[in-house]
């Protein structure tokens, strides 16, 4: 197995549009590493660059300590698994995954062996003479993953494996590639726009916005420290609630006062906030993370409740302020409804800030 390093790594496209833009990554030899974002912001030319499906415009790329830039996709210890499969019709289960093994000239005995091991991996020996089109979505995404299994790469690259699947699937196949990265302990990339697969399946995340690298850290490091309002905001579901808020002095305190609702700052988060005394800042507040009473105090946001999720393990309250919506999650036992006026509180010690400008986090650490 092996390490996998961007330097620098850009992609320019013919006509100009830049695609990827000086990403910096380290994966680690045997390291989960996500690459997520909306669609668009260059994950998937990224992850074509590693497997050199797509040139380098600008940068370095190294696997394994060794520069891989100008080496063919073949010749890079690499194997990929693509969102469609992509499986030969008109060949059986067996002969798609031991495809790539013949043309490499593999001997017969070998390719036998790798193959019934990688079935039996996957749980799909009954399915080795069946062709591709008498398999459910989720047999034939195992397949596809046979296949790059049988090679034995150096890393696994996958693009969106999951996407054609149902949501009942997707979580399955979800747990099984997460306990394949520990069984075969391999260096992998996956590339998602999906940020509940990033949250869960990576140890590493790297969050990507119109071509440039916001933010790279463990899930908790990007759901508890976001660089900025736009990891805040997509890490996360449902997603963190951000207003405008006022920073004022009152009577020794430092508050933010946002929609009827005040927030004292605590002491030790003071200093981050003091240069905007008197300006404005983006106020984020996770739905756990405003608790609601019926009696009002100090902190609180009024509101009234707008719709009513009940989803059974948590309640997802959707609330509208003076100039805005929230949304809140409560406890299963839900004791509100549509109509009712209610007080939030949000917690003090979570509520996060970003500078209304830069959208930086007042309070991100390396
Ligand atoms: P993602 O995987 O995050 O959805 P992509 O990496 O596919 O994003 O695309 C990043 C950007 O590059 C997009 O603006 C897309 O339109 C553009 N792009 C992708 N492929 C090509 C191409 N072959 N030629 C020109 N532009 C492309």
């Amino acid at each position: 197995m092996a390490e996998v390093l961007l330097k620098d790594i850009t992609k320019i496209y013919d006509g100009g549009v830049k695609a990827v833009d000086k990403a910096n990554i380290e994966i680690k030899d045997q390291e989960f590493v996500v690459l997520v974002g909306p669609s668009g912001c260059g994950k998937s030319t990224t992850l074509r660059m590693i497997a050199g499906l797509e040139d380098i415009s600008d940068g370095d790329l190294f696997i394994g300590g060794k520069r891989m830039n100008d080496e063919a996709p073949k010749d890079r210890d690499i194997a990929m698994v693509f969102q469609n499969y992509a499986l030969y019709p008109h060949m059986t289960v067996y002969d798609n995954m031991a495809f790539g093994l013949r043309i490499r000239k593999f001997p017969k005995a070998e390719i036998d062996a790798r193959v019934k091991e990688a079935a039996q991996i996957l749980d799909i020996e009954e399915l080795l003479e069946r062709k591709p089109k008498a398999l459910s979505g989720g047999q034939r995404q195992r397949v596809a993953v046979g296949r790059a299994i049988v090679r034995k790469p150096k890393v696994f690259l996958f693009d969106e494996p999951l996407s054609n699947l149902d949501a009942k699937l997707r979580v399955q196949m979800r747990a099984e590639i997460s306990s394949l990265h520990t069984r075969l302990s391999a260096t992998m990339v996956y590339v998602t726009h999906d940020q509940t697969e990033a949250m869960t399946m990576g140890d590493k995340i790297v969050v990507m916005k119109s071509g440039i690298i916001q933010q790279i850290g463990s899930p908790l490091k990007l759901y508890n420290d976001p660089i900025n309002r736009f990891v805040a905001g997509f890490i996360g579901s449902p997603p963190m609630n951000i207003a405008p808020g006022d920073v004022v002095e009152e009577n020794g305190k430092l508050v933010v006062k946002e929609d009827g609702m005040t927030v004292v700052i605590p002491k030790e988060r003071e200093a981050a906030l003091k240069p905007y005394v008197g300006k404005k800042v983006l106020v984020g507040v996770r739905p756990e993370d405003l608790e609601f009473t019926k009696t009002p105090g100090d902190n609180n946001l009024k509101a009234s409740v707008s719709v009513v999720e009940p989803l059974g393990n948590e309640t997802h309250l959707y609330i509208d302020t003076k100039n805005n919506q929230f949304i809140a999650r409560s406890k299963p036992e839900n004791l509100f409804q549509v109509g009712d006026e209610v007080n939030f509180t949000p917690n003090v010690e979570k509520v996060q800030f970003f500078d209304i400008e830069t959208e930086r986090s007042l309070f991100y650490t390396e």
